[in-house]
């Protein structure tokens, strides 16, 4: 009898709670599957997520073997039964929400019609969104007292595995979609990839910055936050690690601050769940009417962070050359998308999608609608960020600005922020001209949020049948 380990977004040994199961069988495949349908090529935000597979393959081939497989997953699940007859287990760490549930559901039909005993496991959240929850039959939707709950509840300590490569295939059962594999990950970027990173990362973070994060954590220029992000959403580490890693520490503001920003993560993921439609619809009822502008010139500024507006267009391109962004100037940016230019923020939330090497759907949708104020426990759409005042508070001298946004990296404090206060002598003086090295700022922020103002509120009386 044989049995499968289905790897997904959990690329790791440590504390693996499929394979910690599956490592007991005696004749075990482990498995990757390639679905071209999800790969949009060339986007860092894959090229990220394809270089931690390859790491991760290279690691367990060094005594045991990942089998990679290309295409369809129903069709590539028939093409393995059919290879391998007496297949009649699989392990797998299920998804909850997105493409990955529902691709569980199809597989689930699959695996009961050929009779394989599924064995799956909540594994990618502290606790899964089933396990919180403000009654039996009802969803929180506010943070506050989710994270009071949230807080109460007992967290899982991480499991040790140990891998029986004796047990383990390590021929390669599909020669031809390793070679397909091998030309993928031919041509990625180097990144930083795999648990010994990822571990590496975690416990330089809780060395150095966990005690003062709470004070660091909103200065983009001192970069004090974790990083871990891109483990997390590869899984090349897991939650209970990241968790029982604090606990060991003394409990200061900044490990408390930290471990809410954890429940960030769980609580997106809960909202996912309980609001499937999110990434297509706004939470809000309310705000479904919102009669967005969508001006693309204004968006390829955005994107290529040439607003006139110093940090948001250090932000964008801090997200092109790292494929990372501060979550400060996540927050600043998307405001700016949104309620400055009034763009609708399912396009950044594309956007980001391609280019964060971090992207995570839950925490991105979330991100967005709250930023949007579409979301539940979302912004209030009247408290409308100023990127100017953001940028004086943030980034107080313009460090942050100076490093990504070159032209204006000479200019004195004063017009770091509003470069266009500069008269044509100071211009000239400090070598930057406005209009021809660095641009104008695009939109008038008053005058824009009086708009977006009124846009909310057209929106919400017209749900609410007023107009
Ligand atoms: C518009 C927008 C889009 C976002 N898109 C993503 C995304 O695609 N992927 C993603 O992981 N996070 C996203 N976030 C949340 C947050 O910005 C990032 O998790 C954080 O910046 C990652 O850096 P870090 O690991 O250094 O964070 P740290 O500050 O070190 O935080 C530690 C961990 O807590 C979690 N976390 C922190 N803040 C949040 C938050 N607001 N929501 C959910 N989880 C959080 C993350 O797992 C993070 O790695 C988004 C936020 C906004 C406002």
């Amino acid at each position: 009898m044989t049995s499968v380990m289905w790897f997904r977004r959990d690329l790791r040994v440590n504390d693996n709670k499929a394979l910690y199961h599956a490592c007991k069988e005696e004749d075990l495949i482990l498995l990757f599957q390639v679905n071209p349908e999800q790969f949009i090529k060339g986007s860092p935000s894959h090229q990220a997520f394809f270089a931690s597979v390859a790491h991760f393959k290279q690691e367990l081939n060094k005594n045991t073997h990942l089998q990679i497989m290309f295409g369809d997953p129903i069709e590539l699940l028939k093409q393995l039964k059919e290879k391998i007859p007496t297949w009649d287990k699989v392990f797998f760490n299920r998804d909850e929400t997105g493409y990955g549930a529902s691709r569980d559901e199809a597989a689930q039909a699959f695996f009961a019609d050929k009779e394989i005993t599924v064995h799956s496991y909540h594994d990618s959240y502290l606790h899964s969104a089933e396990e919180v929850k403000k009654s039996a039959t009802e969803y929180y939707k506010i943070f506050t007292p989710y994270y009071k709950k949230w807080r109460e509840e007992i967290k899982e300590i991480p499991l040790k595995v140990a891998l029986k490569p004796e047990n383990i295939r390590k021929e390669s059962l599909f020669p031809k979609y390793e070679e397909q594999f091998r030309e993928l990950i031919q041509d990625l970027p180097a990144f930083d990839s795999g648990e010994k990173a990822a571990n590496t990362r975690l416990a330089n973070f809780v060395k150095e910055d966990l005690a003062n994060y709470d004070k660091a954590r909103d200065v983009p220029a001192l970069d004090k936050t974790s990083h871990l992000s891109r483990y997390l959403r590869t899984g090349e580490i897991s939650i209970r690690t990241v968790w029982q890693a604090l606990q060991k520490e003394e409990a200061t503001e900044g490990r408390a601050t930290f471990e809410k920003e954890l429940c960030w993560r769980d609580f997106y993921n809960m909202i996912y769940v309980s609001f499937p439609k999110q990434k297509n619809e706004p939470i809000q009822e309310n705000y479904r009417f919102i009669e967005w502008e969508n001006n693309r010139e204004f968006f390829k500024k955005w994107q290529d962070g040439q607003t006139g507006f110093p940090l948001v267009d250090a932000a964008m391109r801090q997200l092109k050359e790292t494929g990372w962004m501060h979550n400060r100037l996540r927050m600043i940016t998307a405001s700016f998308l949104t309620k400055d230019l009034l763009i609708d923020w399912r396009f950044g939330e594309k956007y980001f999608q391609q280019m964060l090497i971090d992207y995570d759907p839950a925490s991105n949708i979330g991100g967005w609608q709250w930023a949007a104020s579409t979301g539940t426990d979302a912004v209030p759409y009247f408290r409308i960020f100023n990127p100017t005042t953001q940028s004086e508070k943030f980034d107080p001298d313009g460090r942050f600005i100076r490093k990504y946004v070159k032209e204006l990296r000479d200019l004195p404090a004063k017009f770091i922020h509003q470069p266009e206060k500069m008269s044509e002598t100071e211009q000239q003086e400090h070598g930057m001209i406005l209009g021809k090295d660095y641009p104008f700022p695009i939109i008038d922020h008053k005058e824009r949020r009086k708009l977006a103002i009124a846009r909310y509120e057209f929106s919400k009386e017209h749900s609410r049948g007023n107009i």
